[in-house]
C-alpha cells in the first residue's frame, strides 16, 4: 500500500455492512477507500459465509422489516448490473409457529401493515405442502414467497466489485486503532505495515472486532457469539430437500433454522441459540463434536428422511451481538468524524443496502434533521447485558 493517501471517506471493514456503506457513499460523489485486514467477506469475517436467509418477518420490529423490504430490491439490482443473477436464491422463507406464538403474530401483523408480500399456512394446508418436514407442535406458518437466500461471501465481493468500478479504492490493510484520548477529529489512520490514511470522515464497520479497536466504548457492548452451522448430504436424487420442494425455513419453538440443498451443497442448519463469547482473529473454525450431534439429533427428529445424513460441510463464524439485538450506528462519542456501523447481531447481513444508504445519508448530510440516528441504533441504547429481543 502507497505510504500516504488523502480521501473523504475511509471505511474500514469489507463485510456486509463496510462494502455497501462505501458503494453508497461513492455513489452519492465522494472519493472512498475500503480496506479489509484479511480480505471481503474472509473465512473469519461474519460476512464471510455460504449464504444468508434474507426475510422481511422480525416480530413487531418494524424499523427491520422496512429496512429489509428495501433491502432486497437493492441487493437484486445490483446482482442484475454484474450479470450475477444466481447471488439471490427465491427459494421463499416459512416460518413455522404454534398456536399463539407471538413473535409470528407479531410478525404477521407487521408484514401486513407494511405490505410485504406473505401467506398464513394453517396445519392441513402446511403438512400438505411440505411431507417432509414433521410438523408435530406446529399449528400454521407464514410464507414469504418472495424472501430467500443471499449467497453472502460472493454477494459482499459482487458488491466491492461494483464499488471499485466507480471509483472506491479498496486496500489489503489492518487499520491500527485510533488514540482514544486524540479527539475531537480523527485525521488519518496507520495500518500495520506502517501506511497511513487520511479522510475528513471514518467508518468502522468491523463487525466483531470493533470491541478489539474500541474496548474502553465497546469491549462490554458488543458480544461476538460462536455459531456453527452445518450442511448435510440429501439422499442420491431426492428433491424433496432442494428448491422449489424445500422453501427456506425457520421453526420458532426450536430456534433452529435452515435452507435447502443449495448449489448442491447440502441441506444446512443451525441453531440460532448464542454459543460462547468467541474472538474471531482466534477462535477454531473446526465444529464441535457436541454441536454436530445436536444438529443430527434435529434433523432427525425434523427430517426423517435426513436422520442419516452425512456432515458435508461446516463453517464456525461469530454473530456480533448487542445487548438486545439492535444495529450500533452513531458516531464516535469522542470523534465528531467516526462512525461505528455494527452489531449485526446475527440477522445484520440482508440489510446491507439499507445500512449503506442509511449511513451514507447521516455522513454527508449531518445538519439535516431528517438525518438524525435513529433510538434503536444509537451508542447510548447499547447495555452491557444481554436480553436479545431482535430476532
Ligand atoms: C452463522 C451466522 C449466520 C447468520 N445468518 C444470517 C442470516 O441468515 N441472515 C442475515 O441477515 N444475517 C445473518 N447473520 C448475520 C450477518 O452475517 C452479520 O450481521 C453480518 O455479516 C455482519 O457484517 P459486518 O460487515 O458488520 O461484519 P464482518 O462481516 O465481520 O466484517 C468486518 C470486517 O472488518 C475487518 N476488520 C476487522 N478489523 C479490522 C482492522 N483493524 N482493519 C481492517 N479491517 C478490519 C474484518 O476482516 C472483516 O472483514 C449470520 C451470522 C452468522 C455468523
Amino acid at each position: 500500500m502507497t505510504p500516504q493517501k488523502t480521501f473523504d471517506v475511509a471505511v474500514v471493514g469489507a463485510g456486509v455492512f463496510g462494502a455497501w456503506t462505501a458503494l453508497s457513499l461513492r455513489r452519492r460523489g465522494p472519493s472512498v477507500a475500503l480496506l479489509d485486514a484479511y480480505g471481503p467477506a474472509n473465512s473469519r469475517a461474519s460476512s464471510g459465509g455460504e449464504s444468508r436467509i434474507i426475510r422481511m418477518g422480525y416480530g413487531p420490529s418494524e424499523i427491520y422489516t422496512r429496512f429489509s423490504l428495501r433491502a432486497l430490491p437493492l441487493w437484486k439490482e445490483l446482482f442484475a448490473r454484474a450479470g450475477r443473477p444466481e447471488l439471490f436464491q427465491p427459494t421463499g422463507v416459512l416460518w413455522i409457529a404454534h398456536e399463539n406464538e407471538k413473535y409470528a403474530l407479531e410478525t404477521l401483523a407487521t408484514l401486513a401493515k407494511s405490505g410485504a408480500r406473505f401467506e398464513k399456512l394453517a396445519a392441513d394446508e402446511l403438512r400438505r405442502r411440505y411431507p417432509q418436514i414433521e410438523l408435530s407442535g406446529a399449528a400454521w406458518a407464514i410464507f414469504e414467497p418472495e424472501s430467500g437466500v443471499l449467497m453472502a461471501r460472493r454477494a459482499v465481493q459482487c458488491v466491492i466489485e461494483q464499488a471499485q468500478k466507480i471509483g472506491v479504492e479498496y486496500f489489503p490493510a489492518a487499520a491500527r486503532p485510533p488514540a482514544s484520548a486524540s479527539g475531537p477529529r480523527l485525521v488519518e489512520i496507520a495500518t500495520l505495515d506502517g501506511a497511513c490514511i487520511s479522510a475528513a470522515s471514518f467508518v468502522f464497520a468491523c463487525g466483531p472486532w470493533l470491541p478489539k479497536i474500541f474496548p474502553e466504548l465497546l469491549g462490554e457492548r458488543i458480544f461476538p457469539s460462536r455459531q456453527e452451522v452445518f450442511f448435510f448430504g440429501v439422499p442420491p436424487g431426492d428433491a424433496r430437500f432442494s428448491p422449489p420442494a424445500m422453501p427456506t425455513w425457520l421453526v420458532l419453538d426450536d430456534v433452529f433454522y435452515g435452507m435447502p440443498n443449495l448449489e448442491s451443497r447440502g441441506f444446512k442448519i443451525a441453531h440460532d441459540r448464542h454459543g460462547p463469547l468467541a474472538d474471531p482473529d482466534s477462535q477454531s473454525r473446526a465444529p464441535s463434536p457436541d454441536a454436530v450431534a445436536a444438529a443430527q439429533n434435529y434433523l432427525a427428529r425434523r427430517f426423517p428422511a435426513l436422520r442419516l445424513a452425512p456432515l458435508v460441510e461446516s463453517r464456525v463464524c461469530q454473530y456480533e451481538n448487542t445487548s438486545n439485538g439492535d444495529f450500533l450506528i452513531d458516531r464516535h462519542p469522542a470523534f465528531e468524524n467516526v462512525w461505528l456501523v455494527g452489531g449485526g447481531s446475527g440477522h445484520g447481513f440482508k440489510h446491507g443496502p439499507s445500512v449503506g444508504d442509511y449511513v451514507a445519508a447521516r455522513l454527508l448530510n449531518s445538519n439535516d434533521p431528517a438525518t438524525e440516528v435513529e433510538p434503536r441504533f444509537s451508542l447510548a441504547s447499547k447495555q452491557t447485558i444481554q436480553r436479545r429481543s431482535v430476532f
